[in-house]
């Protein structure tokens, strides 16, 4: 496979994958989401080889990715996106005073509306209207678009009677080039099925491999069909990279 070689004789290898769709095939319970036992054994194997570094970086929290997947301890995880990690990738001490004081901004602003709720987040909150009356959510959601939301270094996500305020940015994409400085890794393979993903695919460098599990268009240079067929995949890069150790 073109470039699979040359990725797997890289000094210092960063294995990256999504969970949902790549290590675990979908099922219409998430909570009944495990990774198929081929990806987790030649994952494993290649953690467990000098120079590389494994990490799953998911959409699900922390929380339910460890209880999900039990991955060995060496292993690096991302969770919520980008938001959480176990690497400390983000320093959350110096993002925490931003957060608070965002939160407090929108309380101040928003959050005596009726229906409406405030929830402040690790790196900043969400103003949920969901249970407002619908002239108030449109007129809270209009406040917040047109105030705090255009302030700098605010980033804005939108969702269905959501709205969302962060003080960093996060991506799939920037967590795994932080964990990449942060491993000084030479190379990664980054494998995902999702939209999010492609952020990641996008991030990637010379010399590194995205992998696309699945249909539809993408920003990575190989696909494979399913998760049985990505399992096939780690399996090989864990022959390659074994023998040329
Ligand atoms: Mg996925």
């Amino acid at each position: 496979m073109t470039g699979l070689a040359e990725l797997a004789r890289t000094a210092k290898l960063l294995v990256a994958t999504d969970f949902d769709g790549v290590l675990a095939p979908i099922v219409s319970v998430p909570a009944a989401a495990r990774a198929l036992p081929a990806s987790v054994e030649a994952l494993r194997a290649l953690g467990s080889l000098p120079d590389t570094e494994i990490a799953v970086v998911s959409g699900r929290s922390l929380e339910v990715l460890r209880r999900l997947l039990s991955p060995p301890d060496e292993w690096h995880l991302v969770g919520s996106h980008g938001a959480e990690t176990t690497d400390n990738t983000m320093d959350m001490e110096a993002v925490r005073p931003a957060a608070v004081k965002l939160a407090a901004t929108l309380e101040h602003l928003v959050g005596a509306r009726p229906g409406v709720a405030i929830e402040p987040k690790p790196i900043g909150a969400a103003v949920h209207v969901r249970n407002a009356a619908p002239d108030i959510a449109s007129a809270v959601l209009e406040e917040v678009r047109s105030g705090p939301a255009t302030e700098p270094g605010i980033f804005v996500t939108e969702g269905k009677c959501v709205i969302e305020l962060a003080v960093v940015e996060v991506s799939k994409g920037i967590a795994v080039n932080q964990l990449r400085d942060a491993l000084s890794a030479t190379a990664v393979l980054y494998a995902g099925d999702d939209v999010t993903d492609e952020r990641a695919f996008r991030a990637l460098r010379d010399g590194d491999l995205g992998v696309k599990v699945g249909p539809g268009e993408t920003a990575a240079s190989l696909r494979v069909e399913d998760p049985e067929a990505m399992a096939a995949f780690f399996e090989e890069l864990l022959a390659l990279r074994s023998a040329g150790r």
